[in-house]
């Protein structure tokens, strides 16, 4: 029997949204009823999800969606898929989609937003000398992958950027800003707080890096790695002419592409790890995380303690010698 087919579709809409609280345990129970899966967030502000599921699954969902007078106008990002992208389907209520200022009103991108690029006109405006590229993302997205020649704001969290950018004005003053994320929906908001903070030529790339990625004329060209994206797959591929590895191993530095989190519980941090790295240094990002009791590859690899201890040593001598 051949495989059944799969799709992930990734969309957004900020919009008003009557009793989200009360929309999201609905959209949970219809969701479940088709037997998608996913996870979906629902705020005052609008929708934002990521589901998989069959042909005929996300077909449905689409339409029922389009449907919709709330929902319209979503423009659903769609990618083949072998199967389902995660496990279970939830639905959640929040105050807002993305958060880029705490404990104060959010920029509406309703409002105030900056200059939409298409792919064309993206690609041609990052060939620009004075013009500055800047990632939105957090820094475990952009090691995997970014546009050629973007900057990396040293962030873990989205909300940390105003911050970033305060500290690093000069960098971005005079110049026109590009600046990207996965799929659009944080430089919405990015980008209007760049224009109210009085940066006066800031664009975004419309639809995100995952629209970049399938525009047939660009085809992803000056993307280099893969893009991060927030199910089981972990990365997708963006440029369809070349691909660079720009992703490095954790403790080798050579070209590594496979993320996996720390192997003790409390760290969890996601590293680049080879399948070999991770057996060396029992999928642990530090000293600390490998000798924690709890550390998961040492029992899922059901290892004795003298076993660990065995290894601990050979690595404590290979990074010796590294030192030498
Ligand atoms: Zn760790």
């Amino acid at each position: 029997m051949e495989k059944e087919s799969y799709r992930v579709l990734l969309y957004y809409l900020y919009t008003d949204i009557k009793d989200p609280e009360e929309r999201a345990q609905k959209h949970l129970e219809y969701c479940k009823s088709i037997g998608l899966k996913g996870r979906i967030l629902i705020a005052d502000e609008g929708i934002n999800g990521t589901v998989s599921g069959t042909y005929a699954q996300t077909d449905q969902y689409m339409k029922d969606m389009k449907a919709d007078p709330a929902f319209k106008d979503i423009i659903f990002k769609i990618d083949e898929a072998d199967g389902h992208a995660f496990k279970k389907m939830h639905v959640r209520y929040r105050p807002e989609l993305v958060t880029l200022r705490l404990n104060e009103e959010d920029v509406d991108p309703r409002e105030v937003t900056g200059n939409y690029l298409s792919p064309t006109e993206w690609y041609e405006k990052m060939q620009d000398p004075n013009t500055i590229i800047l990632d939105a993302r957090n820094t475990y997205e952009y090691d995997l992958g970014h546009f050629d020649g973007a900057i990396r704001p040293d962030i873990e969290y989205f909300r940390e950027l105003p911050e970033w950018v305060d500290k690093n004005r000069e960098m971005l003053e005079g110049k026109e800003i590009l600046t990207y994320c996965t799929g659009g929906i944080r430089c919405e908001k990015f980008s209007g707080w760049l224009v109210e903070k009085g940066f006066d030529k800031v664009n975004h790339l419309e639809g995100g890096i995952v629209s970049y990625g399938k525009d047939p004329e660009v085809r992803g060209r000056r993307w280099n790695g893969q893009c991060y994206v927030f199910d089981e797959r972990i990365s997708v591929p963006i440029n369809q002419e070349e691909h660079v590895i720009v992703g490095r191993d954790h403790f080798t530095g050579e070209p590594c592409e496979r993320y996996v989190n720390c192997s003790n519980p409390a760290c969890n941090k996601q590293i680049l790890l080879s399948e070999e790295t991770e057996a060396f240094y029992l999928g642990a990002c530090t000293h600390e995380c490998r000798v924690s009791p709890r550390n998961r590859y040492v029992i899922a690899q059901g290892m004795t303690e003298a076993e660990v201890n065995a290894q601990l040593e050979k690595i404590e001598e290979h990074l010796h010698a590294a030192q030498r």
